[in-house]
């Protein structure tokens, strides 16, 4: 049975850092993850089994493999996965109870992952695990039937399964041969920073070392620098009003005697 070879015998695990960035869902308590979802590998799912919806498809059963690869926390030797992507079950023969990996299904999703191109860097890919569905009103948890396949397929610490209700959107992890429960958590793409058109615009604007940090920030560094215009240009013109009638006011003391003496620059004003 080649599946069993790839799934039982994959090369040691190697220590990495764990994965980071915001979380888009969390299953399993506070404990440190021992599953991760990139967000790709989320969307495939969420799509597939139509999250949040009520489908055609999805009120039977549904399922497919985790596709990633599997370390080892590099501070406390905790071995964790990261699914980086998904391969859905296109031929599995499924009802609304149950779900039940065919010798055909297997040899299409395997056929599917020897296909997968390498990944760019690090290890090779390993299938971590499998994702099916519990529909309708039925709980997330480990049937009998769903413990005898993950003791048959996946039976390592580093092998997860998941259980996902699409239309009460819960899901919860499983990880080896004991289904024991675990945390998983599913990223969420962190949103690019976006430079305002006006702030590149305002070269008063550039005084701050630090970098823009988006729409909400810029606006108001911008109506700040045109206050402070407002207020120097004001202070300006009172200058200007003082000047003069300081100007003035010499002006007319320093005016000339009416008898004979000759005229000062600044009486051509009066
Ligand atoms: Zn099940």
């Amino acid at each position: 049975m080649g599946h069993i070879t790839r799934v039982h015998g994959p090369p040691p695990l190697e220590p990495s850092a764990r994965p980071e960035g915001p979380v888009e869902l969390a299953t399993g308590g506070e404990r440190p993850p021992s599953l991760y979802l990139l967000p790709a590998a989320l969307q495939t799912i969420q799509e597939h089994i139509g999250w949040g919806q009520v489908t055609e498809a999805n009120v039977m059963e549904q399922g497919g493999l985790l596709i990633g690869r599997a370390y080892l926390d590099a501070e406390t030797s905790e071995p964790f996965a990261v699914v980086e992507q998904v391969l859905e079950a296109h031929t599995a023969s499924s009802t609304a109870a149950s779900i039940a990996l065919t010798h055909d299904t297997w040899a299409d999703l395997l056929a599917r992952f020897d296909q997968l191109p390498p990944p760019a860097a690090g290890p090779p890919w390993r299938i971590v695990g499998w994702y099916h569905t519990h529909p309708n009103s039925i709980p997330v948890f480990m049937s009998g039937t769903d413990r005898r396949t993950q003791q048959d397929f996946f039976p390592g610490r580093d092998h997860f399964a998941l259980v996902l209700n699409p239309q009460r959107q819960q899901w919860q992890a499983f990880r080896g041969a004991e289904c024991v429960e675990c945390v998983a958590v599913a990223l969420r793409a962190p949103e690019t920073a976006r430079v305002p058109r006006d702030a590149e615009a305002a070269p008063d604007t550039v005084t701050s070392t630090s970098p823009p940090r988006g729409e909400r920030v810029a606006p108001r560094r911008l109506r700040r620098s045109r206050g402070r215009m407002c207020r120097r240009a004001a202070l300006l013109l009172l200058a200007a009003a003082l000047a003069w009638t300081l100007y003035r006011v010499v002006a007319w003391i320093r005016r000339p005697e009416p008898a004979g003496r000759p005229i000062g620059e600044g009486d051509q004003w009066d």
